[in-house]
């Protein structure tokens, strides 16, 4: 008897496939793999629904008692939709243990990129202070913390230096080096500039909010890409959506994809406020903004499944094969208007989108999504 059984699941390709969990893995995949076997669950798609690896929100604030941008991950998670999320830099290294049990609570995954400041984000500023920024602490933090710190954050924007400028990226290069992890790096509004913070990063680091439309934006007046940007891209680094309140403009992005800048990872920047009050509302809605944009769901999904695991290097995710872990996102691709805001207040109406139906952690939770949880009742949605 295994522990789940789905059956006749469509791959975006089309394919109908069955695949068998047990012990939180995936055993088998393939078509009518489980037919006549038995497990403890069963779900059957008919052929209707479509199934992916389970989605990976690699951008989000999901540490509860955080001050200023927090979510439970629950809500950010399975009840969206997305297996695993990554919060970024909420904490540092004074409350990262407390984040740890709290996360450990969740059903959804949950990881966290430690905030090289250790006090991570209780005020606005984090950074304008030297101080906050301790090797030994960040050190200890990730090595009492390994598999659960995966990354370092480091917020380079005017608002979170101050008057420190570049000093405190060139603190987490050195500190990085210690431990090996990648880094994910905010961008916003200079100083510093965006091309002297490109040319610190190697290949695996993160430039999240990429697509923003502040003055740190990949773009220069023409539209053509930065050229510290297109050597940052050649060098590896990974391109981050982090959509976020303030930080996602569809021009920017729609002229990106047209110099083949696409994101390497879509993600959310999502937390309470952004989520029940948009313009993020939820994954699978910065997911929609893509299509709307003309990126094939292969692309889009392939950022939030793949990729992210690949980046992120979570080895056993983002894949529905043999071994990788039993965490799989149910969803409906629907061709239906929908009208979408940016962090400008720009409009697109899409006519596509993917509409999260359930997802499954480790091949036992099986939690359908809540709509109401991303306060999208469908009255905004015109049906085709
Ligand atoms: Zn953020």
């Amino acid at each position: 008897m295994y522990d789940l059984i789905i059956r006749q699941g469509k791959l975006i390709n089309g394919d109908i496939i069955d695949i068998i969990v047990n012990h939180g893995r995936i055993i088998d995949i393939g078509p009518a793999v489980a037919t006549g076997l038995n497990a403890n669950k069963e779900i059957n798609l008919y052929g209707h629904y479509h199934i992916s690896a389970g989605w990976i929100d690699a951008h989000t604030h999901c540490y509860p008692q955080s001050p200023l941008y927090f979510d439970d991950p629950d809500l950010i998670g399975v009840a969206s939709g997305v297996t695993t999320v990554v919060d970024a830099g909420s904490t540092g290294a004074d409350d990262i243990d407390h984040f740890y049990t709290t996360a450990r609570k969740a059903k959804t995954h949950v990881y966290a990129f430690l905030n090289i400041a250790r006090t991570g984000i209780r005020n606005q500023n984090e950074l304008a202070d030297l101080t906050q920024i301790d090797d030994n602490s960040l050190q200890d933090a990730v090595k009492r913390h390994a598999g659960f710190v995966i990354g370092l954050k480091a917020r380079m924007s005017k608002s979170v230096v101050g008057e420190n400028g570049l000093q405190p990226l060139l603190k987490a290069k050195m500190m990085q080096q210690k431990n090996g992890l990648p880094l994910m790096v905010h961008i916003g509004n200079p100083p510093p500039n965006l091309e002297e913070i490109a040319d610190q990063l190697v290949k695996g680091d993160i430039i999240t909010h990429c697509f923003n439309g502040k003055p740190n934006r990949i773009l220069d007046n023409e539209g053509d890409l930065k050229p510290a940007i297109q050597r940052a891209i050649e060098r590896g680094i990974i391109l981050d959506v982090g959509h976020g309140t303030e930080s996602f403009s569809f021009r920017i992005a729609e002229q990106a994809i047209r110099s083949a800048a696409y994101p390497h990872m879509i993600s959310s920047d999502i937390y309470q406020r952004n989520r029940m009050g948009g313009p993020v509302y939820s994954l699978a809605i910065v997911m929609n903004k893509f299509l709307s944009m003309g990126v094939s769901p292969e692309r889009v999904l392939s950022c939030v499944t793949i990729n992210a695991a690949n980046f992120l290097r979570l080895p056993r995710k983002g894949r529905l094969e043999r071994g990788f872990d039993g965490d799989i996102t149910i969803f409906e691709l629907k061709n239906q208007h929908i009208e979408l805001v940016d962090a400008e207040g720009e409009v697109r109406v899409g006519t596509q989108q993917f509409i999260p139906i359930a997802a499954i952690v480790s091949g036992t939770d099986i939690v359908v999504a809540d709509p109401i949880v991303t306060n999208r009742s469908t009255h905004n949605d015109i049906s085709v």
